[in-house]
């Protein structure tokens, strides 16, 4: 009990959060520096209207914005062990799980939802980049084969929307593990004749994009997102060349044959259920057989 931290510290939250408030109906945003009226941005579903820019988002605005009626079901993730390696650096793994826990309030870097997209029940699996950077540990790697499972199991087509700096080295060999663990996972869904359906998202880098993000039947990517294995400056310092505008962004990649599609944020749920009801009026007949 002191009178510093009871009486002086709250009194300066309230002054300080005061000004917070009339600063968050304001976006500014990141790419062209236009001011945007916060509420119009969410609505926008973070894109500027401006200049078009696509600010990341996390999962919840994503499902909202793309299941039937914003309705779905949140589905359980498997439970893994936490730092099994007991690994530190500048601080301890587990306090810094425990503080991506407490703002997110999820469990790990993904979320896993199923309801109807467009009249076709689908599993929707979305990495969070505000968690840890959307790493790939070992929960993501459960989450992916959790994903692959219910989409078995309910004969939906899986769509999976990427977002990661990679492995999360905090968990070293386990976290790259995953990678063979979700190839087999896709695998699965391929086998039972099922559409696997990726969307690259900004960012989409290191062992991700050497997994899971590019094994999809169709590849769409977002306009601008950086999509690829290892960054641009080591791969300029390996080969000792500038490499060209615009290198590993969604619309050079589309170019260059890697991507299949660049969607706008806007017309993704479009987009999206016009393949999935495609692709699954594709996969009835094989679906029948598997039945009988
Ligand atoms: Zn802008």
């Amino acid at each position: 009990m002191n009178w510093l931290t009871d009486y002086v510290k709250p009194r300066l939250s309230k002054v300080i959060r005061k000004r917070e408030s009339p600063d968050n109906l304001w976006h500014k945003c990141k790419s062209c520096g236009q001011m945007i009226f916060h509420r119009d941005y969410v609505a926008a579903l973070k894109v500027c209207s401006n200049c078009d820019f696509h600010d990341r988002i996390g999962p919840k605005d994503r499902f909202d914005a793309l299941f039937d009626e914003s309705r779905y079901e949140l589905l359980k993730l498997p439970a893994v062990k936490d730092d099994p390696l007991k690994f530190r650096d500048t601080r301890r793994y587990t306090d810094r799980l425990k503080e991506a826990r407490n703002a997110s309030g999820d469990q790990d870097a993904v979320q896993l939802a199923k309801g109807s997209l467009g009249g076709v029940t689908s599993v929707i699996f979305v990495q969070n980049f505000f968690f840890m950077g959307g790493s790939m540990g070992m929960a993501v790697g459960e989450a992916i084969v959790r994903a692959a499972e219910e989409a078995i199991a309910s004969k939906a087509p899986l769509i999976l929307f990427s977002a990661a700096g990679g492995a999360r080295m905090q968990e070293g060999i386990l976290s790259l593990m995953q990678m063979p663990r979700t190839t087999v996972a896709v695998d699965m869904v391929k086998e039972a004749g099922l559409p696997y359906i990726v969307v690259l998202t900004d960012p989409t880098t290191g062992g991700v994009t050497a997994s899971y993000a590019m094994l999809g039947d169709v590849h769409i990517a977002e306009p601008g997102a950086l999509i690829g294995f290892a960054g641009q400056r080591v791969i300029e310092q390996t080969i000792r060349e500038k490499l060209p505008e615009g290198f590993q962004r969604a619309e050079y990649l589309l170019d260059h044959g890697m991507v299949d599609m660049v969607v706008h944020r806007h017309e993704m749920r479009a987009t999206l259920r016009r393949l999935v009801s495609l692709l699954m009026e594709k996969h009835r007949p094989v679906l029948n057989d598997a039945v009988q």
